[in-house]
């Protein structure tokens, strides 16, 4: 079941989202060749916590950290830890909060340093391909519109969309009704309604689409150690279209 939002409720997201935002320009700015992803972390949840806020991540179904921290061919829920990262790493850092008891949820992937010409391309990509979903968000589409929106971004600049992870709807639970694949037809599924909120996530690799889970359970990686990328934003339907709930500090 779809739950509908108020503008009051989306308010109140808007606030748990602009912690997500401020959290990964936190994450953003510190992450250098030589810091480690454990560090990412503390920056993040220090950030969150100044914010008097709640990390949503942390000990959700036992996860061990604040943030996802997702190097190079790791596409979600890597775990941050001892791993220093080295000039021409891409992370994808995933932040979550919870303000008043509403979440927020949002990812951007990071150069680190100087990047190959792929992996600035494969950023650039992901990052276009959520907005381009982003502008389907809106009253009378439909839920797959946006999925295809993302997909034909992505396949278009011969990259390919992960298929066995999906966005999401969101508000007073991280992950509500519906599921936001990032590939499929248009014009099908869930009629899209003002009041609607979704995070919608492509997960973008440079190689197949196929994706593994590691021993610990938790990092997804690319099965052919390809590049992959990971770009997210708390959108809300509106009257008049999509309205970014994460996108300012
Ligand atoms: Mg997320
Ligand atoms: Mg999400």
């Amino acid at each position: 079941m779809v739950i509908l939002k108020s503008t009051e409720e989306i308010e109140k997201m808007r606030v748990s989202g602009s912690v997500v935002a401020g959290a990964l320009d936190a994450a953003e700015k510190a992450a250098k060749p030589g810091v480690t992803t454990g560090e990412l972390d503390d920056i993040v949840r220090k950030y969150i916590e100044s914010r008097g806020a709640k990390p949503a991540f942390l000990g959700y179904n036992g996860f061990p950290a604040s943030i996802c921290a997702s190097v190079n061919d790791e596409v979600v829920h890597g775990i941050p830890g001892d791993r220093v990262l080295e000039e021409g790493d891409i992370i994808g850092v995933d932040v979550g909060s919870i303000v008043g008891g509403y979440y927020g949820d949002s990812a951007r992937t990071f150069r680190v340093g100087r990047v190959s010409e792929e992996a600035d391309r494969l950023l650039d990509v992901t990052r276009d391909a959520l907005e381009k979903g982003i502008e389907q968000a809106r009253p009378g589409r439909h839920l797959s519109d946006i999925s295809h929106a993302v997909q034909a971004e992505v396949e278009s600049h011969g990259f390919t969309v992960v298929r066995k992870l999906v966005g999401h709807g969101i508000g007073r639970n991280m992950h509500e009704d519906p599921q936001v694949p990032n590939f499929g037809r248009p014009g099908r599924g869930l009629l899209l309604r003002q009041g609607m909120v979704l995070a919608i996530e492509p997960m973008v690799n440079a190689g197949g689409d196929d994706v593994r889970i590691l021993d610990d359970d938790w990092t997804v990686v690319t099965i052919d150690g390809s590049l992959s990328a990971h770009f997210e934003h708390t959108v809300a339907i509106r009257e008049n279209g999509p309205d970014i709930l994460t996108l300012n500090a």
